[in-house]
């Protein structure tokens, strides 16, 4: 069993939110495996149910890539405390790329406001920079906006030479859709985590994949706003629970 590409997903969906485009045009989709790193269970009640019903959803997705069970990978390490688990992440995925020798490992970017996505990107780029993964990192975007940079889209401060872009072919974004659609829990009724506006702004974009390179490290990918950024998308959670915990005070 071998990888050509490797696609690390911190919860089911991310690997279609940052890598959708780049999963339905891939021209060998034997060759593509998906890591799942958390159970994507939330922090409700009912974990176990959570964490089987984002699995089977997670599994329906990838076969409308063409990706198959055997190639998918459940770590189910906890939701939302991926930071605190890093040594066993390490481990686990050691052992996988041992196994697989991907050529090409997708990470979360490393300026992504979720912790568990940061944790993703910082212990597949420890393994990399220590020599323990010898294949081509790229990073992808699963959240590209924010309101505290100039602009609004930290892909526009990535220094453009570095971006590999994938435009939204109309095939492929169909594929995606499916595949979205197999998250019913992220994208059901109500008010869901993956809503009508978010899928649709995605149908029109075209996805980037930035080339990890140890030499530039951090904000040295940044063609503006260098020292800000960091500190933009650490303020910018705050802020948000701030204003969902004052609008639900109303
Ligand atoms: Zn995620």
């Amino acid at each position: 069993m071998s990888a050509s590409t490797l696609v690390l997903a911190p919860h089911p969906d991310d690997e279609s939110l940052g890598c959708g485009l780049l999963l339905a045009t891939h021209p060998e989709p034997h060759g593509i495996h998906i890591v799942f790193v958390t159970d994507g269970a939330g922090q409700g009640p009912d974990r176990a149910l959570q964490t089987s019903r984002r699995e089977a959803e997670a599994r329906a997705a990838a076969a409308a890539y063409g990706v198959s069970d055997g190639q998918l990978h459940f770590l189910k390490l906890p939701d939302g405390k991926l930071s605190r688990y890093t040594r066993e992440f390490t481990h686990r995925l050691r052992s996988l790329v041992d196994r697989l020798q991907p050529a090409i490992v997708h990470v979360p970017f490393r300026f992504d406001r979720h912790p568990d996505h940061l944790a993703v990107n910082r212990v597949a780029c420890a393994l990399h920079d220590a020599g323990e993964l010898k294949a081509r990192v790229l990073e992808y975007f699963v959240y590209t906006r924010s309101r505290l940079v100039p602009g609004g889209d930290l892909r526009a401060l990535v220094d453009p030479a570095l971006l590999t872009r994938i435009p939204p072919d109309r095939n492929a974004v169909e594929v995606r859709r499916r595949a979205l659609q197999c998250h019913a829990s992220q994208v059901a009724t109500g008010r869901p985590v993956l809503s009508r506006m978010l899928l649709d702004r995605l149908d029109q974009e075209t996805e980037c994949h930035l080339a990890y390179d140890a030499r530039a490290k951090g904000s040295k990918v940044l063609v503006r706003a260098r020292s800000w950024v960091p500190v933009a998308v650490r303020v910018e959670p705050v802020l948000k629970s701030l204003s969902d915990r004052l609008r639900g005070r109303r």
